[in-house]
């Protein structure tokens, strides 16, 4: 079912790296790609104008694999992975919907992404 458009507060784990979104909640996706198997990442994917980081630019270490084209990031404090940048769509972000505060994910329809099998 259709969530209304609103901006949703979005954290890591010790308070360093917070952020907004604005998010209907079209669908989350779960990827398998080697990566989010590991970290069992649900994510909701926002353009980069629907996201503010609001605090902890500092905080922020960046991982990148395979092609070196996704960012992921995660607090080197706590080391929880908040958002990372799309490798085929930079200019849009997969957002971690567990760091997100009061959401409601009922009703959200979850896809598998295929990460795997991408070249
Ligand atoms: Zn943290």
């Amino acid at each position: 079912m259709t969530h209304p458009l609103r901006t949703y507060r979005g954290s890591c784990h010790c308070g360093a790296v917070r952020f907004e979104v604005d998010t209907d909640l079209p669908e989350l996706t779960m990827c398998d790609c080697s990566m989010c198997k590991r970290r069992n990442a649900l994510m909701v994917k926002v353009h980069e104008s629907q996201w503010r980081l609001l605090a902890g630019a500092q905080a922020l270490t960046e991982y990148q694999f395979h092609t070196h084209t996704a960012r992921h990031f995660f607090c080197r404090v706590c080391g929880i992975y908040p958002f990372h940048r799309k490798r085929v769509t930079p200019d849009f972000l997969g957002i971690n919907v567990h760091c997100l505060e009061d959401i409601d994910l009922s009703g959200v329809p979850v896809r598998q992404a295929v990460g795997a099998a991408m070249p």
